[in-house]
């Protein structure tokens, strides 16, 4: 299809799934099996999991936003009480706080690597500041060395939202090369299609804290105790299992988590060949002693200085086939946001100059060099004609 008109061409997709034959047979073993749901394809695929980024326990659960809301209610965070957080994020992040009440209390972000500016985090501090929760965002691990010491200097606990950022790292204090997921009390993990691998829906907690793990366990399944009779619950609970046939995806998937990475730097590294003599196109930001999982590819168009400019050139590029999101609108925008802590444009300027220029393009393992081209081609003759190009 290449070379033919943008018209004629196919519409490369933002992200998509890569299965295996391997991937669908696995769960087909699992409906031909009487354990659908609490089998044994749910304790393995926690234990690859927890066991692939260092951490004693894992506790699979139906989505990452389900991991979240769990860490936050294990780690005790309740009612009227404080976490510092990013504004830009998937809206989930914050959502899991105002699920039980707590308040997120929004710090700005870095410019170069979009994650929470840590020196910024001891200003928000106050009496009532319970935790930190800090995003990986876009599969590059955020400070997490300057995060542990202000949440230990302040006794607060620690959530890492690795939903991006399988499979990423970073060099800590004390402990060399670690992986994202592994820096707070907590972490949470993400296994929708466009996550670096993926169970249909899904998620994980992991933490090496037992009394955490245990709480999750119970809580996501309807407040059970383990081992106790189906219908006595200790403590409120949810529906929040991952069953069998999800989590034999996962296992598949985790068997070739190397070569799944390895794909998506392959095409990360495209892009950042053919994007390098586009004018006004700043591609990811790298920073020391981290190594970034590839989740999105998110480029920064320098001249774009409003969402409006950004929605056309994501309305032009979807016109030419190339499946293209802005990515992220800041949380604290969002109308209900808004409308509980009133909220305005301005209150956090980093973020939402940001957001006025951040652009996710078409990105996935099986995506071809030649599909890369098709959208650089694409989105220098956008930008081009917008006059966004120098
Ligand atoms: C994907 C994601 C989540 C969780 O998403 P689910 O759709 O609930 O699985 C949470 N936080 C961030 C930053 C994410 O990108």
């Amino acid at each position: 299809m290449e070379g033919t008109s943008d018209k004629l061409a196919t519409f490369i997709d933002l992200s998509g799934p890569d299965l295996t034959d391997e991937e669908v047979e696995a769960v087909l073993s699992v409906l031909r099996t009487r354990h659908l749901s609490l089998g044994p394809k749910l304790a393995e695929f926690e234990e690859v999991v927890a066991g692939y980024v260092g951490r004693r326990h894992g506790v699979a659960v139906n989505s990452g936003t389900s991991a979240l809301h769990l860490a936050v209610r294990a780690l005790g965070i309740g009612e009227g009480e404080e976490v510092i957080t990013t504004p830009f994020s998937f809206i989930a992040s914050s959502n899991c706080l105002l699920y039980e009440r707590a308040v997120p209390r929004f710090v700005d972000i870095d410019p170069l690597t979009f994650n929470i500016d840590c020196d910024q985090v001891e200003t928000a501090l106050t009496e009532r500041t319970k935790a930190l929760l800090a995003v990986d965002v876009f599969g590059l691990p955020a400070d997490w060395d300057h995060l542990r010491r202000i949440a230990d200097t302040h006794g607060l606990r620690l959530i890492d939202d690795s939903c991006e950022a399988l499979g990423a790292s970073r060099k800590v204090d004390g402990r060399g090369w670690a992986m994202a997921g592994s820096f707070g009390d907590a972490g949470t993990f993400a296994f929708y299609p466009n996550k670096q691998i993926t169970t249909g829906e899904g998620g994980m907690v992991v933490t090496d804290d037992g009394d955490v793990a245990e709480l999750c366990r119970s809580m996501r399944n309807q407040g059970r105790d383990s081992g106790a009779e189906w219908l006595r619950h200790a403590r409120l609970g949810y529906n929040y299992r991952l069953s069998d046939i999800n989590c034999a995806l996962g296992i598949a998937q985790m068997s070739r988590i190397d070569q799944i990475l390895a794909a998506r730097r392959r095409v990360a590294g495209w892009y950042e060949e053919m994007l390098r003599d586009i004018e006004g196109v700043v591609a990811p930001a790298e920073a020391p002693d981290t190594r970034r999982s590839w989740f999105v590819y998110v480029v920064r168009l320098a001249m774009c200085q409003s969402w409006q400019d950004l929605d056309e050139v994501v309305r032009r590029l979807r016109g030419r086939g190339i499946g293209c999101s802005n990515y992220f609108y800041p949380i604290h925008l969002q109308p209900f946001y808004r409308e509980m802590f009133g909220y305005e444009e301005g209150d956090f300027p980093v973020t939402e100059s940001t957001s006025k220029q951040t652009l996710a393009l078409p990105f996935h393992n099986r995506l071809s060099r030649q599909s890369v081209a098709r959208v650089v081609d694409a989105l220098r003759t956008t930008l081009d004609e917008l006059d966004l190009g120098a």
